[in-house]
């Protein structure tokens, strides 16, 4: 049989079996390769005896986003952060928002090639604070999205990751360490839901959770797509927010929001907005200080409050800034309450735009 040959970097994290197969240690699918096969994420394969990732270096386009878009609300809050993805994806979500990315195959989506100094250069040049892996999951790039990440920070910018936390325990402590930030798609709140709709489990993006929060510096959100009739029952919507409030504590600031008929779920409707404020309404309950609705209208639901005395110390309305009520140290102005957070004296202006950018291209420097 010809064997497929692959155009990759050589990856981390895998080892050989008895059978002769090699193992992929970088997630918890832990697929086992033969020679010339690709793992479910599509983009590591095994090539001349060891795993390879095949997208390094190759992304999706790059755009600049608003950082609530991400969505991260309390770092850096109105600032503009240069966001690109890759190709393929280590979990099968039938709901999935980004699939044309996710489900993409690298050689039929991938356009731009990039150098990590070159996306940093391009990041600074255009005023971005940080720039954010994101589209589809960057622990399956980890190799490239660790490389951007240290040439990120050697100019001073920030790092991003947009990701369902399913990496296992070893490579999570490489890819973390080089995070400031990091928005973690906690999907649903049963292990039915993982296994049915993701076909992936709950306990390691928990382990995730935990270990972002108790191990870590990283500042982190969390997001929960609500699904209806899937994940959006006040039982498990209250289940998860007891577990965020008990395990990670009342600082996390938890993001709920709307689904749209995607993929292959286009069999459900849209999220009713009233769902997503019942969401809220019980976070809220079991302690979260910070709640949010997102992908609808509703700026009281997006905006942050101070627990001290109640007030509005963010005001937003979608990924706009429209009430900024903090002292330069993240202070409630009002009543001098800490907020949780990273915050610098003034909030960014970029509003908000999207806009994409064109990165100097590897092949165009060859
Ligand atoms: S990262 Fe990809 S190849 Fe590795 S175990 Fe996960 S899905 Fe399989």
């Amino acid at each position: 049989m010809d064997q497929q040959v692959f155009d990759g970097v050589a990856g981390r994290y895998w080892h050989r079996l008895d059978d002769g197969r090699v193992q992929c240690d970088l997630c918890p699918r832990y697929c086992k390769l033969h020679e010339g096969q690709r793992g479910l994420c599509f983009v590591r394969a095994r090539q001349s005896d060891q795993i390879v990732l095949t997208t390094y270096g190759r992304s999706s386009g790059f755009c600049i986003d608003p950082i609530e878009k991400k969505p991260l609300n309390h770092f850096l809050p109105g600032t503009p952060v240069l966001s690109f993805g890759t190709a393929g994806c280590n979990l099968t979500c039938k709901f999935c928002q980004n699939w044309d990315i996710s489900k993409a195959r690298a050689s039929d989506r991938l356009q731009d090639l990039a150098s990590p100094e070159a996306i940093a250069e391009a990041a600074v040049r255009s005023g971005c604070r940080s720039v954010a892996f994101t589209y589809n999951d960057p622990v399956i790039f980890l190799e490239y999205a660790v490389d951007v990440a240290q040439a990120c920070r050697a100019r001073g910018l920030k790092t991003v990751a947009v990701s369902a936390g399913y990496i296992c325990a070893e490579p999570r402590v490489e890819f973390f360490r080089h995070m400031d930030a990091a928005n973690i798609d906690l999907k649903g709140f049963t292990e039915d839901f993982y296994k049915d709709l993701c076909s992936a489990k709950l306990a390691p993006v928990l382990g995730t959770l935990e270990y972002l929060k108790h191990s870590t510096e990283v500042w982190f959100e969390i997001t929960t797509l609500l699904i209806p009739g899937e994940n959006d029952s006040p039982a498990e919507i209250e289940a998860l927010s007891r577990w965020v409030m008990e395990r990670l504590g009342p600082d996390v600031p938890l993001h709920f929001t709307a689904f749209h008929p995607d993929w292959k779920m286009l069999d459900k409707p849209r999220t009713p907005p009233a769902t997503l404020r019942m969401a809220r309404r019980i976070a809220e309950e079991a302690g979260l200080r910070y709640v949010f609705t997102g992908n609808i209208h509703d700026p009281a639901g997006q905006s942050t409050y101070c627990h001290g005395c109640g007030g509005v110390l963010i005001g937003r309305n979608w990924y706009e800034l429209m009430d900024w009520n903090l002292s330069p140290d993240g202070r409630c102005r009002a009543c001098g309450t800490a907020c949780a957070g990273m915050f610098e004296g003034k909030p960014g202006r970029w509003g908000a735009r999207r806009q994409a950018i064109t990165v100097p291209s590897l092949a165009a420097s060859a």
